[in-house]
């Protein structure tokens, strides 16, 4: 059993990973300002609610819950935001990550499990991209998402602190149990912004760009399951306190849904339309992201047991009726 202070344990993927940390006989610790989380969200453990960019509230909350390693899940996430305001993308995410890592180090709290993304890759003409795989983020929330794994490298140099770092994109699903799920206001994301659409909570779904180099013109995507993802997390803590250094692993199923296939799946699983029209290309997006992820497997003993479009769709869809916190 050990204790871990998981930053954004609030929001969509950390409150899945406090399950699961629990579920393994954990004490998840969130962290969490509420800036995009729910305290509704923070089930499983204790709850200290704090910004990361506050060094002293920090260094209280390592004094106070000994954590023996971070999760560290905080972060604005919105590729389209990021290209409007990529400031705010290098003060949130960079600066409180390196005032997180810093008291960290100070705390002698030195196994760190990093949520970065494959979009760090950028694109890379539709292969199926593996952990060595050049990286050219397109877009301000990939290039922080870069720096803080570069800072994270650094640190091991200079501190002696591991990682574990996780990539993986289009995170998609709920708790089956529906005690936790995603909820974003607002939302900007795929999935549910079709499930708005589909319950009539919005007009339509806008698919951004037809006009794109895939068989079908929209940008393709590797989904994977948010409870599979935070499985991987849990193996990840194991890892490093069994002392196995650093280590980068992608998460995903290495299989590549369109924007319109997801549609198809959406309205197969729900039975009902969706609503939608054709608009313009969102700026900073990737024309696809396949993540390989046979390391994870083959290294870490992941083993995705949720990751189909059926279950993605229709744990989000049972979620998504229940009405998310705000109901
Ligand atoms: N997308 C879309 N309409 C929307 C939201 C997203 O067509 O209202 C597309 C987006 O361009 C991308 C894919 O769906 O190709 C997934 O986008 P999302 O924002 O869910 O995740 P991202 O890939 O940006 O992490």
């Amino acid at each position: 059993m050990a204790t871990i202070l998981v930053t954004g344990g609030a929001g969509y993927i950390g409150s899945h990973a406090c399950k699961a940390l629990a579920a393994a006989g954990h004490v998840p610790v969130t962290v969490d300002n509420l800036s995009t989380g729910w305290r509704e969200a923070v089930k499983f453990g204790p709850f200290e609610q704090a910004d990361l960019s506050d060094r002293a509230a920090l260094d209280a909350i390592f004094a106070r819950h000994r954590p023996d390693a971070v999760m560290h899940f905080a972060a604005f996430s919105q590729v389209g935001e990021s290209m409007q305001d990529p400031g705010l993308y290098w003060r949130n995410n960079v600066l409180g990550s390196l005032t997180l890592i810093e008291a960290a180090v100070a705390a002698g709290c030195l196994d760190f499990v990093f949520s970065s993304t494959c979009a760090v890759y950028g694109d890379q003409d539709g292969v199926v991209l593996d952990e060595d795989s050049a990286q050219m983020p397109l877009n301000a929330y990939a290039a922080s998402k870069h720096a803080i794994e570069d800072m994270l490298r650094n640190f091991g140099v200079s501190h002696g602190l591991r990682h574990v770092i996780f990539r993986y994109f289009n995170v998609a699903g709920a708790d089956p149990d529906g005690e936790v799920g995603e909820y974003h206001q607002p939302e900007t994301h795929l999935i549910p912004l079709m499930l708005d659409a589909i319950d009539g909570k919005r007009p339509a779904l806008t698919i951004y760009g037809t006009d794109y180099p895939t068989p079908d013109g929209t940008c393709i995507r590797d989904y994977v399951h948010v409870m599979d993802l935070v499985d991987a997390h849990v193996l990840g803590v194991d890892w490093l306190r069994q002392g196995k250094g650093s280590r980068v692993f992608n998460l995903g199923t290495g299989t590549g849904f369109s924007v319109r296939e997801v549609v198809e799946a959406s309205r197969s699983v729900t039975n009902r339309p969706v609503p939608m029209e054709e608009g313009a290309r969102r700026p900073g997006d990737a024309v696809a992201l396949v993540s390989g992820s046979s390391r994870a497997v083959a290294e870490l003993g992941w083993r995705p047991v949720r990751s189909t479009m059926a279950d993605m769709i229709g744990d989000a869809w049972r979620w998504h009726q229940d009405g998310g916190y705000g109901a």
